[in-house]
């Protein structure tokens, strides 16, 4: 066979691994979670691609993921029945940094020094396959592609520069498919090689995982053994007449070893939302959107009639890129299946309009094609009723958030997504009606509380028509404003509009529950009487 080759990392790739391994020296375990994300993820893109190539279709009954952990060695193995990895894709994707986990990590790594950092958090990120080299100093992969013959072991250690890559010779280690992870243990860490300890772990960052999880486990059932545990009296009893001698029993606990299903599979969109827990809920969107903050709501409901699916959507706490970002429509926020099998997280606009791509969540669908594309996607009616039925989720649940007795939940909310429907007002008129009782503005009478339309509707003078505003930049220069005295002389109440994007978004309601908005600057503002 040919020797193995040796590559250099990407010089990026040396740093990330001497940031992973000095920042999150207390938060080891965190391996196990990539890694099993990882095989996660090559189980769903293989899972993918059968639906189109029925050659791979034969054998997708068996995706799985299996760890042994070797106590005596001091070596785990992490096996999965996904994608596996070409040649060119072992040094595309272990040699190079391309992903987004990594960059998210290093992300987060900045924002935490710069916000003067607990150490903890970071363990809560997406941090890749590097992360194996926090507890192991020898890593080997050996892996085989559906669109190579060939299998191949790619091989580093751990403070090295380089890796190598060689054809995998050995008949015992050779698979089908998919990808065998090797972790040897450093000295100090051969502790994570103990089966219940693995079952631990696996049980804790893995449950919403839809692919088995099996670990090698020791087992044990009790079976009773018939005994003599008197001699003396078996002999005598040898002397008497065979059918009236007593058998004596003992139980034994009889012990082996086997694969052990240690997840549970059901996905949680699939459940009863009457018996999931808040809690549930909220892990599960951290965990699925590598987030450390709960989500500030969730909505969990099935659609049935013309379109069935099921979904789980969420509002994030906070807007990803800060909230001076502009909107972005092309995210990963929404995962869509379809019969579970998981499909694309790829969207633009397709099932959220642009202004409300911050909504998080997951989509099962019953209804579309499993080798659904994006052309599909976008011409397709299904998806147009779904969503339709999504955005009014969505607005449901902001809804919700702006009427919960706790006043700070939507503050919060305001601040770092009222841009967003503010935008909407401009693009979205079908949308009006929902749109307009979630804005919020300081007001004459109100500087330091934003009130929402309904509030300032219910605080109108009995002969007031109209609702008033004026555009500034400032509450501060808006209240020094030369036309307002003239309307807070006679008690009416005005919207100070202080973002560039609010004037805009007022013009296009034009007017809200029969009453137009007036600009107080126009020369010809008729207060009536
Ligand atoms: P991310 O998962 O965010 O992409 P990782 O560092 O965890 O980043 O993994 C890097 C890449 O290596 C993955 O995107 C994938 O292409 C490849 N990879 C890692 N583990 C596996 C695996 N078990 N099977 C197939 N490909 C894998
Ligand atoms: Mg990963």
């Amino acid at each position: 066979p040919p020797p193995a080759e040796r590559f250099e990392y990407q010089a990026e790739v040396s740093r990330l691994m001497d940031l992973i391994v000095n920042s999150l020296y207390s938060n080891k375990e965190v391996f196990l979670r990539e890694l099993i994300s990882n095989a996660s993820d090559a189980l769903d893109k293989l899972r993918y691609l059968s639906v189109t190539n029925p050659e791979l279709s034969k054998d997708v009954a068996d995706l799985d993921i299996r760890i042994y952990a070797d106590k005596e060695n001091g070596v785990i193995t992490l096996t999965d029945s996904g994608i596996g990895m070409t040649r060119q894709e072992l040094v595309d994707c272990l040699g190079t940094i391309a992903q987004s986990g990594t960059a998210k990590f290093l992300k987060a790594l900045k924002d935490n020094k710069d916000a003067g950092g607990d150490n903890n958090l970071i363990g809560q990120f997406g941090v890749g396959f590097y992360s194996a080299f926090l507890v192991a100093d020898r890593v080997t992969v050996s892996t085989k592609s559906p669109k190579s013959d060939k299998q191949y072991v790619w091989e580093s250690e751990a403070d090295s520069s380089s890796y190598t890559i060689k054809e995998e010779t050995d008949p015992q280690l050779i698979i089908p498919r998919g990808t065998r992870i090797t972790l040897h243990l450093k000295r100090d860490e051969k502790g994570f090689a103990d089966p219940e300890r693995i079952q631990k772990l696996v049980k804790n960052y893995s449950q919403f995982v839809s692919f088995p999880i099996y670990t090698w486990q020791e087992k044990g059932y009790t079976k009773e053994v018939e005994v003599d545990d008197d001699p003396a009296e078996s002999k005598k009893d040898d002397q008497d007449d065979q059918t009236e001698r007593k058998k004596k029993t003992k139980k034994v606990v009889e012990r082996y070893w086997d694969w052990e299903l240690t997840n549970e599979t059901q996905p949680i969109w699939l459940r009863n939302s009457k018996e999931v827990t808040t809690e549930e809920y909220n892990e599960f969107y951290r965990k699925t959107f590598n987030e450390y903050l709960d989500p500030l709501a969730s909505s969990h409901f099935t659609t049935e009639g013309e379109v069935e699916f099921k979904s789980i959507l969420y509002v994030p706490p906070v807007s990803p890129m800060g909230k001076d970002d502009v909107v972005n429509q092309k995210t990963k926020n929404i995962r869509l299946y379809v019969k579970r099998v998981f499909i694309s997280d790829d969207f633009d606009g397709e099932l959220f309009p642009r202004y409300l791509s911050f909504i998080k969540g997951v989509v099962d669908s019953h209804d579309l094609p499993l080798n659904v594309s994006r052309e599909i996607l976008q011409e397709s009616r299904i998806v147009r009723i779904m969503k339709k039925r999504l955005v009014k989720k969505a607005f449901d649940m902001i809804l919700g958030i702006s009427l919960s007795e706790n006043r700070e939940d939507y503050e919060k909310f305001w601040d770092n997504f009222g841009k967003h429907l503010k935008l909407g007002c401009i693009e979205d008129r079908e949308n009006h009606k929902r749109l307009a009782p979630l804005l919020r503005f300081f007001s004459s009478q109100s500087e330091n509380d934003m009130i929402s339309l309904d509030e300032y509707v219910e605080n109108m003078k009995a002969e007031q028509k109209a609702i008033y505003y004026i555009a500034s930049d400032s509450v501060t220069s808006a209240k020094n404003a030369p036309f307002l005295e003239k309307l807070t002389e006679k008690e009416l109440e005005v919207l100070y509009l202080v973002e560039p994007i609010d004037e805009v978004a007022i013009q296009s309601l034009k007017s809200y529950k029969d009453k137009d908005f007036i600009d107080i600057s126009k020369e010809d503002l008729d207060l009536g009487k």
